[in-house]
């Protein structure tokens, strides 16, 4: 699956070529990144999607029903897209590093719009510490083509997607990496036109150090649907560590005794920003899954 607009895709075929598919009925959701089995359409040029192959891997919010929304299927990478203008919210760059986490994903912070001066102290100790606790850090821009190469490198021979607030860049970033290698298919055009009325669309590009990034529609804020509450420590990794050495083993690092996270917060082994964070996606879920 390449490209989703609404209920019109773009496939892939198994010989390289592209074509525009439909799905029957309404209960097959395919997102970009999927793989899923199709026939072709006697007399029209369309697909038609018959079967959705299991995902090895989801990315995932909450959405207003109470359900389920993925966003994209089967990726190997996710790369947070930030920058001073507009200001990064930093809890939302820790949620879909938990999302990343969480779906055995390699994530990377990409710091973008470096042109247009010194980086914000608060961003420059963002950046520092997930460097620190082992995420690919980089500072680019789009905009002058500076340390694209670092972007391209990461992307080499994954599948990823690049996710971040609106206006952050994400679709400089990417016309800049695709830019003369990759145009759209007549069957990505035909599947936009048609369903140029939806605004939730996403586009698989292919790279060619044969990686591959998806574009999706940017939003505003982020949460991973989380079903256990226990997960979200899972997804913070420095707290995932220290958890181990808890006195209780369902220890959920708040007011617990012989808590070892809240000792490595309060000797700065681990971020008091990024033990935040975890807090407050740790209410959250509970909130969510208590409904
Ligand atoms: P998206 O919403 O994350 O896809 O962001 P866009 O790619 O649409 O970029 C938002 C705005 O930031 C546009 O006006 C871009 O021209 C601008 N922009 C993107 N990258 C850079 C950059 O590296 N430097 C500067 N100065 N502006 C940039």
């Amino acid at each position: 699956m390449v490209a989703t607009f609404g209920r019109r895709f773009a496939l892939s075929l198994d010989d390289g070529a592209t074509a525009a598919a439909r799905v029957k009925g309404r209960t097959m959701h395919p997102v970009c990144g999927d793989r899923v089995e199709a026939v072709p359409l006697p007399n029209e040029p369309d697909w038609l999607i018959t079967r959705l192959l299991p995902r090895a891997n989801e990315l995932t919010r909450p959405n207003l029903r109470g359900g389920i929304e993925v966003l994209a299927a089967n990726l190997d990478a996710l790369v947070v897209v930030t920058a001073d203008f507009p200001a990064t919210d930093w809890f939302i760059t820790d949620r879909y590093l938990c999302a990343a986490e969480l779906m055995g994903a390699t994530a990377a912070v990409a710091f973008n719009k470096i042109d247009l001066g010194a980086i914000e102290p608060a961003s420059e100790q963002a950046l520092e510490e997930y460097d620190a606790i082992g995420y690919a850090t980089l500072r680019c821009s789009a905009g002058r083509n500076v340390n694209m190469d670092a972007l391209f490198d990461f992307l080499a021979g994954r599948r990823a997607i690049l996710v971040g607030q609106s206006g952050v860049g994400k679709s400089s970033l990417i016309n800049r990496l695709v830019r003369d290698s990759v145009l759209p298919t007549a069957a990505v055009s035909k599947a936009r036109r048609e369903g140029r009325h939806t605004t939730a669309n996403s586009v698989l590009l292919s790279l060619p150090n044969g990686g591959a990034v998806i574009d999706s529609p940017g939003v505003r804020d982020y949460a991973p649907a989380i079903a256990d509450p226990a997960g979200v420590g899972r997804g913070f990794r420095e707290v995932h560590d220290a958890a181990a050495a808890c006195r209780f083993a369902n220890c959920r690092h708040r007011r617990e005794p012989g808590c070892e996270v809240k000792a490595r917060v309060a000797d700065g082994r681990i971020s008091a920003r990024r033990y935040e964070s975890y807090k407050r996606l740790l209410a959250n879920t509970e909130r969510l899954a208590r409904r």
